[in-house]
């Protein structure tokens, strides 16, 4: 599984496509940290499962 290096990708149109989840607590952009079966939040410790361990 290739890592993501590019926080997002600039289209020719100047959109913006996200390839990291974003944090739903912090403000738009701030980009939680993938692990093998959870996004985090570095910024406020959100943490979200990607599904249930147990
Ligand atoms: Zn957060």
């Amino acid at each position: 599984m290739p890592k993501t290096h590019e926080m997002y990708k600039v289209d020719k149109s100047g959109s913006i496509n996200r390839t990291k989840k974003s944090c739903p607590r912090c403000e738009k952009g701030t980009f939680m940290a993938e692990h093998f079966d959870r996004f985090a939040c570095g910024r406020c410790g959100y943490t979200e499962f990607k599904r249930r361990a147990k």
